[in-house]
């Protein structure tokens, strides 16, 4: 598990032929490499036995409720964001067998234990993990890993996981982690981090290999980041390369698509209990649980026995649940939150301003997933917007809550940038 929280070691430069070989040397260790690839008209995450099957001149058009695919014409394998999964599809998968139970014909019972107690556990090496997602990992760590009784799945998943991040160079017009101090710019949490500079950035090259190389600026997070980098061919970072990835990063920042209102988003959320605006999100809010499932904070799950017909074979699964759902909050007599508008104010307020409470951070982190995947295009920096106009004008025009909402300590990333230290 990369935990570093500076850099380590001078940065590189990689070509397109070297993150290839980066991804060879990964599973040459017998790791899953898994990273995103083009299947049935989106960016999704899969296992991947080369770079070439990263998305190279793929771009994605987003908007509430939308999702399309562009090409592009630089050639750029990262400038899409976040796609329908994020990482938690394989560190807290959707569906785990805790274990399953033989009764032999004799009467015996025979149990075996699921992942958790043991079987074999993957070890995963990640490619192209955004600084939002770095940040959601981090949050589920604290969630999962954290305190007196950890998830043994979660956890054993977690410790082998070897991250490749990349910093964001094209901003997705639902994004807003700029709000949420959690990117453009990888900051920690990474074994190893890359910048992509395609041919369309241009400069950069001081050894003859001709200005405008498609190519990777690589900073090293880890001592395993370290040994990886140096199997494969690589030559020292030049400062115009750090330069023009350092210029790229603080570029996207500033095209953000979205931002939440800049404000303190629990105050805004507490004061906002009672709010008429509650019911018009229920106009619209199906309840279908697809921003929890996309979301890469969620976590919570529910349990499920299965038996076999002849009632020999059983099983108990856990898997994916959602606040949305009726189930959800059922206690004797029926669900506590049984109206839409109590689920939804649940689920936002969570995410904004009680996750504070429980885990010390937001549960949100600006990927703008559920924005994109909301089957009827619930925004929700659009909706702490009316929240906070409405504040606004219930205090006579004023400015509503005071403060900042930013989770990162108010420090845009892209100004913490790390790019040029060890520069020869
Ligand atoms: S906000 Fe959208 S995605 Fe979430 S439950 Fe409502 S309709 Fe579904
Ligand atoms: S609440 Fe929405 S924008 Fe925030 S982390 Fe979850 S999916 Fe991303």
């Amino acid at each position: 598990m990369a935990e570093t929280g500076t850099d380590i070691g001078a940065p590189a430069v990689l070509d397109r032929d070297g993150l290839d070989a980066l991804v060879r040397a990964l599973a040459a260790r017998g790791r899953t490499v898994i990273g995103p690839t083009v299947r049935d008209g989106a960016v999704v995450l899969a296992e991947i036995d080369s770079g070439d099957r990263l998305p190279y001149g793929w771009g994605v058009e987003l908007a509430a409720g939308r999702y399309r695919l562009r090409r592009r014409t630089d050639g750029a394998a990262f400038a899409h964001s976040a796609g329908p999964q994020s990482w938690k599809t394989y560190l807290h998968p959707e569906r785990v067998r805790q274990w399953s139970a033989d009764r032999a014909p004799d009467g015996g019972l025979t149990v075996t234990a699921g992942e958790g107690e043991g079987a074999a556990r993957p070890s995963f090496a990640f490619i192209g993990v955004r600084p939002c997602d770095l940040r959601a990992i981090a949050v589920q760590d604290r969630v999962l890993a954290g305190g007196r009784h950890p998830d043994g799945v979660y956890r054993a998943r977690r410790e082998r996981a070897f991250i490749v991040a990349v910093e964001c160079t094209e901003p997705g017009e639902t994004c807003f982690c700029v709000s949420m101090g959690s990117g453009p710019a990888a900051e920690n949490g990474y074994d190893l981090a890359l910048t992509e500079l395609t041919t369309a950035d241009g400069g950069g090259d001081t050894d003859g290999r001709g200005d405008g190389e498609h190519r990777f600026l690589v900073r090293v997070g880890s001592e395993e980041g370290a040994a990886v980098l140096e199997e494969v061919a690589h030559r020292p970072a030049d400062r115009p390369t750090a330069a023009a990835a350092r210029d790229r990063v603080t570029e996207a920042s500033r095209r953000m698509g979205r931002a939440m209102p800049p404000v303190d988003l629990r105050r805004l959320m507490g004061d906002s209990l009672d709010s008429a605006h509650w019911d018009d999100i229920a106009e619209r809010c199906l309840s279908c649980g697809n921003c929890t499932l996309v979301c890469p904070t969620c976590f919570c799950t529910t349990t499920e026995d299965v038996t076999d017909l002849t009632g020999d074979h059983a099983e108990r699964w856990r898997r994916w649940d959602s606040c949305f759902d009726l189930d959800f909050s059922f206690m004797h007599g029926g669900p506590v939150r049984s109206s839409v508008r109590s689920r939804h104010r649940q689920w936002m307020t969570h995410k904004l301003a009680t996750w504070y409470d429980q885990f010390g951070s937001s549960g949100c982190v600006g990927c703008g997933r559920c924005v994109v995947w909301c089957p009827v295009g619930i925004d929700i920096t659009e909706e702490a917007a009316e929240f906070h106009a409405r504040a606004r004008d219930a205090a006579g025009g004023r400015d509503g809550p005071g403060g900042d909402g930013r989770t990162g300590g108010g420090v845009p990333a892209a100004a913490a940038h790390r790019t040029d230290g060890g520069l020869p």
